[in-house]
């Protein structure tokens, strides 16, 4: 069932406790905030210029990206059962995981180079950069387990926005 089937169909759904209903809920929600944040990482990657640090620059479009960012990563990492909820205190600090690998996945993604050469790669005395071994890109703060985490929600990122580069290149392509 397409997107716009099963929206229907979820505005004819009567049952509130029908749990088919609730999974269309689930998936309008899931595409609508994929939609939005397509547009938004458009707007703020681009439309802003260059942003040197999260939190600066223009904060207003990034402010929000960050809100539903955070709640999108919330949901991925229960989805993909990051850490075990248990007890209280795990559900703390899987709140705590969830924003820092949310803040510096969007961070990386939205400027990603390494801050000794500006990514260039070469140093000032014209070596090879040494903090980024001439890659031009930073280092991903964080253990192992959590440092993988944020590269996966990087190349989310990354999906995220070519998917909207590929939506708005086929609504041209319908003129
Ligand atoms: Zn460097």
């Amino acid at each position: 069932m397409g997107f716009a089937e099963k929206f229907v169909a979820s505005l004819q759904s009567s049952n509130l406790r029908d749990d088919a209903f609730h999974h269309d809920l689930d998936a309008i929600a899931a595409a609508a905030l994929a939609g939005d944040l397509g547009s938004l990482l458009c707007r703020v990657k681009y439309a802003d210029g260059t942003i040197n640090k999260l939190f600066e620059g223009n904060s207003g479009n990034l402010t929000q990206l960050l809100r539903i960012w955070t709640a999108r990563v919330i949901q991925k990492g229960r989805e993909r059962k990051w850490v075990e909820e248990g007890a209280a205190w795990d559900a703390h600090a899987a709140q705590a995981l969830y924003r820092r690998v949310a803040e510096r996945s969007l961070a990386y993604w939205l400027d990603g180079k390494c801050t000794n050469c500006s990514g260039t790669g070469i140093s000032s005395s014209r070596q090879i950069c040494a903090p980024c071994k001439g890659i031009g890109r930073a280092e991903i703060n964080g253990g192992g387990f959590e440092r993988e985490r944020t590269l996966d929600m990087v190349s989310d990122l990354e999906g995220l926005l070519q998917a909207h580069h590929g939506r708005a290149a086929g609504r041209l392509g319908q003129f």
